[in-house]
């Protein structure tokens, strides 16, 4: 295996999008498509390229419909790739119809999203995956819309495979990356990935945020490869006298504003979301 992304790329110190990049090593031959966003900004601008793997850059709307041509193209030449649309929450938002028709169709490659909650790259917008009443600069007084759970909604699709990984749990998440290049169809992997500018917090905690947000039951580690389970890592969290307080984990800038009352209000979103991951055994 070689080294996907060097040292010395343009992202800001303590970014949960290289770290899960590091991991791509687990991936033979990988080749990224990547839809505008932060990760177009740390794999760099030709000629100059961050990444020891071909990379496609795509727009936003077209990342898994140009990652289905390419994986087609590929066999037909005769060539093993394992191609990657690589995106974040906000790409996810603006590509969903193809996401979800290539889905449908089990196309065959990997999507990998980077989720940092929000649409960093243009500062900090409010995407569907950002968390209840979070700050955002189009959501200043908090969020007040309902967060997506991507993963259930692409496992809706009865794919191949579909997990939720943390840049908090890397050894989880290598295994993830590893099984997912390992197996052929549509895969589907969804990482939580704390980022130090937009949420608010030190660069040098972006781990500890992540395990937190495991750890207080607000991020739910699981797989899915035609039986559905918790992964190890996070599966005692499932109780809920084993989560640690959730205002541990709100401890980031954008949730400063919350008071008990609205703490409680996302307990209770958070045992909600639970109830629905435990019906699914
Ligand atoms: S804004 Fe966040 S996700 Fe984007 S490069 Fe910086 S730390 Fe990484």
């Amino acid at each position: 295996m070689v080294a996907v992304i060097l040292p010395g790329n343009a992202s800001c110190q303590g970014c949960p999008i290289s770290m899960a990049m590091r991991c791509l090593d687990e991936i033979e031959n990988p080749v990224l498509v990547i839809p505008a966003g932060c990760s177009t900004v740390i794999a760099g601008i030709h000629p100059n390229s961050a990444m020891k793997c071909p990379v496609v850059h795509s727009p936003f709307t077209a990342a898994p419909s140009v990652a289905c041509g390419l994986s087609e193209a590929y066999k037909r030449m005769g060539v093993r790739a394992n191609v990657i649309a690589w995106m974040g929450d906000g790409a996810v938002d603006i590509s969903f119809s193809a996401l979800s028709a290539s889905a449908a169709r089990k196309d065959d490659y990997i999507t990998i999203v980077v989720d940092n909650e929000a649409y960093m790259n243009t500062g900090t917008q409010a995407s569907l995956s950002t968390f209840w009443k979070a700050r955002t600069t189009t959501s200043p007084a908090g969020k007040t819309e309902e967060r997506r759970n991507i993963a259930l909604l692409m496992l809706a699709h009865r794919i191949e495979y579909a997990a939720t990984a943390s840049v908090g749990y890397l050894r989880d998440l290598k295994r993830k990356f590893r099984k997912a290049g390992e197996m052929r169809g549509f895969r589907f992997i969804h990482v939580h990935a704390p980022c130090p500018p937009g949420w608010r917090f030190p660069s040098e905690k972006t781990v500890e945020v992540a395990r937190k947000a495991v750890m207080s039951g607000a991020w739910i580690l699981w797989e899915y490869d035609g039986e559905f389970r918790l992964s190890k890592e996070g599966e005692r969290y499932a109780l809920k006298e084993n989560r640690i307080p959730l205002r541990e984990y709100l401890k980031q800038g954008r949730f400063s504003h919350l008071d008990d009352k609205e703490i409680e209000e996302l307990e209770k979103k958070i045992d909600e979301e639970w109830k629905t991951i435990l019906k699914l055994f």
